[in-house]
């Protein structure tokens, strides 16, 4: 089985007297500069003026410029949105970096698709926990951790592995297991899931059997719970206890439409699909359409993000919510596309 890292395997003294400095104050950034700082470690935030610069000063970092940031760190973690990277990359960091520096992401993307290109004379590695950053935040309170991949894409120093552990440990990420990956894999395996399972395959099939129901004559209301509200209790059970835990728990009805019903809507034609999908990712497909939609000011985002807020189920979901404060999010959770 693949080496998974823990805290013991973990040699701490790569992050000892070495400044971090973590770009962007988003999901990510908020729960790595407060875990790293309470885990010992000297932090300074870089991010533009605006709410999260005021954020970071609430939370009590030393808060700067990106530049400044970039300039005053050995360890740079680049947690600005994907598609930005590259031009504050190339505005205000390349020019900071300084022999020996680390360069570091939370997703391959940038790195893996030539986006960002970095000097020779720097480490570049990645840690991308895999989980939503209030999580990461939440789950270190707690005491515990969301398991990360980490992977070496340039080691110049010699000891780019044990930086990137460091720097997982101390966001917590060793307490829950740590894995070895490549940027080709955790960019390419990270795209797919979010696509075609997690984010993209979960809402296109909850919206299919609501629509489904709701088209033949039955309560919306009704169809959102089967479709929609029960699906949460039914991952807890596949999250504690893996498929074979969760079909213990449900009735043996439940389990034989499982059987037979399953493979009628994920069938052949849908798994040809999925490796269309993956085909896409992996050629760079995928990725120059994000660019040079990023890049034409997102026409094609904005549009299905709007029909889609207007989707019936939004509507009658939130009716039902608001009549169900329990089911609220504490603190809102900024979730990402990696089913962050
Ligand atoms: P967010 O969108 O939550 O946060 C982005 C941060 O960057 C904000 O503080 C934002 O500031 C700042 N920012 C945006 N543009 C600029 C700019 N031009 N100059 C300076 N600061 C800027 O990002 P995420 O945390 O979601 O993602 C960060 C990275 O982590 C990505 O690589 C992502 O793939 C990866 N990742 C994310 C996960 C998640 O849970 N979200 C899970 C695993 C990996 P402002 O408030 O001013 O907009
Ligand atoms: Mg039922
Ligand atoms: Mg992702």
């Amino acid at each position: 089985m693949t080496k998974v890292y823990y805290n013991g395997d973990v040699n701490e003294v790569a992050l000892k007297g070495k400044k971090v400095a973590v770009i962007g104050y988003g999901s990510q950034g908020h729960a790595h500069a407060l875990n790293l700082k309470e885990s010992g470690v000297d932090v300074v935030v870089g991010v533009r003026q605006g709410k999260s610069f005021q954020k970071a000063v609430e939370d009590g970092h030393q808060v700067v410029s990106v530049a400044e940031a970039a300039e005053q760190a050995e360890v740079i973690m680049v947690l600005l949105p994907d598609e930005q990277q590259q031009k504050v990359y190339e505005e205000e960091i390349r020019d900071a970096l300084k022999d020996g520096d680390s360069l570091a992401f939370a997703h391959g993307f940038n790195i893996h698709f030539n986006q960002v290109v970095a000097p020779e004379n720097v480490d570049v590695f990645l840690v991308a926990p895999k989980g939503p950053g209030h999580l990461v935040r939440r789950t270190f309170e707690d005491g515990a951790g969301v398991p990360a991949l980490f992977a070496i894409y340039q080691d110049v120093s010699g000891e780019a592995k044990d930086t990137a552990l460091a720097y997982a440990k101390a966001i917590g990420s060793a307490r829950a297991g740590v894995l070895e990956t490549t940027f080709k894999e955790e960019t390419e395996t990270d795209l797919f899931g979010e696509q075609a399972v997690l984010c993209g395959g979960l809402t296109s099939l909850v919206k299919a059997g609501f629509e489904t129901l709701v088209e033949a004559g039955y309560q919306p209301e009704v169809a959102y719970f089967e479709c929609l509200h029960e699906l949460k209790l039914i991952v807890d059970l596949m999250y504690e206890d893996g498929m074979a835990g969760m079909r213990y728990s449900i009735s043996d009805t439940a389990q034989w439409g499982d059987f037979v019903s399953g493979p009628r809507v994920v069938d052949e034609r849908v798994k040809q699909s999925m490796k269309e999908i993956l085909t896409d990712i992996q050629s760079g497909k995928f990725a120059k359409e994000w660019i040079l939609e990023n890049k034409a000011n997102r026409p094609q985002f904005n549009a299905i993000n709007n029909s889609e807020k207007e989707h019936q189920i939004e509507e009658v979901g939130k009716k039902l919510r608001d009549m169900m404060p329990f089911v609220k999010r504490k603190q809102k959770e900024v979730v990402s596309a990696s089913a962050k």
